[in-house]
């Protein structure tokens, strides 16, 4: 399987051609033409495998394909991370691979100013990154609603019960509006993770790498 096989945008091509990357990981193969078909999507992957990837190219080219205004104080895609340094990486791999696409990224989480964030998710963002807390003060200081979401992505989900944001993220999702494609990653999938994916996704394809 080539990238072009899998159906993604010319200009997104063109971006990974720039990255360096001459074909898809095999988490990207079973999952891309999934999500590229709107359907929710359960994954079982470790840091490395390439997993970013397998859920931002598709959801950059779900957001061009059906152009329309960021929403004010809303995003159109959510993408929940465990910790800072990993949202700033999922951001950065939304910037490299969105280069040519002119969508707008925000990333929002705890340990810095809240002011610039609170600018941005005021005016509206294609593309949130967020850890749950920051995310969660800021819905509380109302510069943020989550029900204009059209993505939305649980990503170490693992991680994210061991930080204890097990009650962050359900009360999150209950913001959400009810017609959504999501998409939950994480690297082990025991009982606990289980449930929450089952919550949260509906008719999920399940792959594992
Ligand atoms: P991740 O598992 O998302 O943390 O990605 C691990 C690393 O693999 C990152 O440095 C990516 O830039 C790189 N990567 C992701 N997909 C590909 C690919 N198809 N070809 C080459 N490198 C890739």
């Amino acid at each position: 399987t080539t990238f072009t096989d899998l159906g993604l945008a010319p200009a997104i091509l063109k971006a990974l051609d720039a990255e360096g990357y001459s074909s898809p990981t095999p988490i990207q193969a079973q999952a891309i033409p999934h999500v590229l078909a709107g359907r929710d999507l359960q994954g079982i992957a470790q840091t490395g495998t390439g997993k970013t990837a397998a859920f931002a190219l598709p959801i950059l080219h779900r957001l061009i394909s059906n152009p329309k205004p960021a929403p004010r104080r809303g995003a159109r895609a959510v993408i929940l991370s465990p910790t800072r340094e990993l949202a700033s990486q999922i951001a950065d791999s939304f910037k490299a691979y969105g280069r040519h696409l002119g969508l707008t990224i925000t990333t929002v989480f705890g340990g810095v100013s809240a002011r610039p964030q609170a600018h941005a998710l005021v005016k509206g963002v294609d593309i949130l990154v967020a850890t749950p807390g920051r995310l969660m003060d800021h819905m509380g200081m109302g510069n943020l609603r989550l029900d204009q979401t059209e993505i939305f992505v649980l990503d170490e989900a693992d991680q994210m019960l061991d930080l204890g944001f097990i009650h962050a993220i359900r009360a999150l999702v209950k913001e959400l509006p009810k017609v959504r494609q999501s998409l939950f990653f994480s690297a082990t999938m025991p009982p606990a993770i289980g449930n929450l994916a089952a919550e949260l996704l509906s008719d999920p394809v399940r792959v594992s790498v």
